[in-house]
């Protein structure tokens, strides 16, 4: 038997065992903090198995921790949980399940030790250490855990086909869990998901989402999406990504096959950040590809006014999944919409004028904008690699010195629509807004500096051309 004493050598275990071995409790710690600690990964949450009333046994253990800890108590669940230093401890009393067709939400009972062990979702779940002083740090497995922890593969303890449609969300928690742990699903499982993939549809977009956001947040999600899309459960999820998939030819004329390159600047990006909004933009970045394509005799294939189509298509797919429609998917929105802009501005000599709009155009997000656009880069091609990151660079060093000069991130115009008004005495017309876009203008474009004594001669000069006095 393996003793695992070291995963459980934090005070907060022998308080626990003692707590059990005095009232004649049976208790383990299992699931993901086992799971983690045997693959030396850094777990917050420790889940504890006990047989007997979770709830009241948290109360009791956090009471005997400190008077102060609050135990947060889901009744319908028969679960408790506290925070104890870096910990999130969670108890729940030993149960079986039971499901019907249309919830994926189990009716409850208490069951035992090997019921609770055996409605567990997958065989790396399904290990548990014994808190119990005589066995105490003694490993239970029996589903050998351990053998898939080894070679790096997910099965689930019992028939794969009831775990999945009982509780259907567990299709999605396999393939995340493959994203999170570099490891692979196996092949039977892959079988089965594409059999039960329309059961999906039973659970909520919430918890979609929330195992999307995994999948995105992990280093390597393009293992996460192909297996989504492998599966089948892609289309049933985010079909704006699999309708990007395919190579069109048509008189000997090929396009890129927009999926897979997706997912290389989804790869890409998560080398440069951790920003879940920024992961969410390089992977709808081109979803405006499919409805837009088209193949001209002349030029080949097109995709004309994706970005634009796609920036309309981020605000569906938000909703339908009923993400945040906040001022996250409008810089998603914004990241999408303008994930061309660098491309074109690199491609020619790189002026100022030029950076200013992008600076105006993506205010705060245009550091994000570039790093998309480098995650963009995916030729296969060396030298063009190469002179498409030179003219990053280049553009990010414009970017700085512009910066410093014209302070142009969330421009904010230096003569306001009340000075017009009360310069020329005028009532709020169009006139104001054509003078103010000029002013813009002419700082953007660099004929003017971005100051009020500059701005304000311009709206002279303006008002004298629209034939306004100035009362002077
Ligand atoms: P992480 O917290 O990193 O997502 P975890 O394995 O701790 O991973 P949780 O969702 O916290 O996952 O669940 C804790 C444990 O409860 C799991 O390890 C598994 O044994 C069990 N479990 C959770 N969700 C399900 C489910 N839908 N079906 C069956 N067992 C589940
Ligand atoms: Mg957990």
């Amino acid at each position: 038997m393996t003793n695992l004493q070291q995963a459980i050598k934090l005070p907060v275990f022998e308080k626990i065992s003692s707590y059990c071995k005095e009232n004649n409790i049976e208790c383990y710690v299992v699931g993901g903090y086992v799971r983690d600690f045997l693959l030396k990964r850094k777990s917050k949450d420790i889940d504890v198995l006990v047989l007997g009333n979770g709830i009241e046994i948290a109360k009791n253990i956090a009471r005997s921790l400190d008077e102060k800890i609050q135990v947060t108590v889901f009744n319908t669940f028969g679960t408790a949980y506290f925070k104890y230093k870096d910990f999130e401890i969670e108890f729940v009393g030993a149960r079986k399940e039971s499901y019907s067709s249309n919830s994926r939400n189990p009716i409850v009972e208490s069951g035992t030790f090997k019921e609770d062990i055996d409605r567990r979702d997958f065989k790396i779940n399904s290990m548990a250490i014994s808190l119990h002083p005589k066995s105490f740090g003694d490993l239970i497995d029996l589903h050998n855990g351990l053998d898939d922890l080894e070679n790096c593969v997910i099965n689930t303890p019992l028939d794969a086909v009831i775990t999945f449609s009982d509780d259907p969300l567990r299709m999605l928690r396999a393939i995340r869990f493959a994203s999170q742990l570099n490891f692979s699903v196996s092949e039977k499982l892959i079988r089965i998901i594409n059999e039960l993939k329309s059961r999906i549809e039973i659970v909520t977009n919430e918890r979609i989402v929330d195992e999307l956001n995994k999948i995105l947040l992990s280093d390597t999600p393009s293992i996460g999406f192909n297996l989504l899309e492998k599966t089948g459960l892609l289309d049933f999820i985010l079909p704006e990504i699999t309708n990007l998939k395919g190579i069109d030819e048509i008189e000997g004329q090929k396009h890129k096959d927009n999926f897979y390159h997706t997912l290389e600047v989804l790869d890409n990006i998560c080398k440069s950040t951790e920003n879940l909004w920024l992961r969410w933009a390089a992977l709808l970045h081109d979803i405006g590809k499919a409805p837009t394509k088209k193949f001209d005799k002349k030029i080949g294939w097109t995709f004309h006014g994706h970005e634009f189509e796609g920036s309309k298509m981020v605000y569906k797919l938000f909703k339908r999944l009923k993400m945040p429609l906040n001022e996250k998917m409008k810089y998603v929105q914004k990241l999408v919409l303008m994930s061309s802009r660098p491309i074109v501005l690199a491609q020619n000599n790189v002026t100022d004028s030029a950076v200013r709009r992008l600076i105006f155009d993506a205010s705060d997000a245009v550091d994000d904008l570039m790093t998309l656009c480098e995650a963009d880069i995916t030729t296969k091609n060396k030298s063009r690699f190469k002179r498409y990151h030179e003219n990053f660079r280049l553009v990010r060093e414009k970017i700085i010195k512009v910066e410093e000069k014209d302070n142009i991130r969330n421009f904010q115009p230096p003569i306001t629509g009340a000075e017009i008004m009360k310069t020329f005495n005028l009532k709020p017309c169009k006139t104001i807004g054509s003078i103010k876009e000029s002013i813009k203008e002419a700082i953007l474009e660099g004929d003017i500096e971005n100051n009020y004594e500059e701005a304000f001669k311009l709206m002279i000069k303006e008002g004298e051309k629209l034939g306004l006095s100035d009362g002077k």
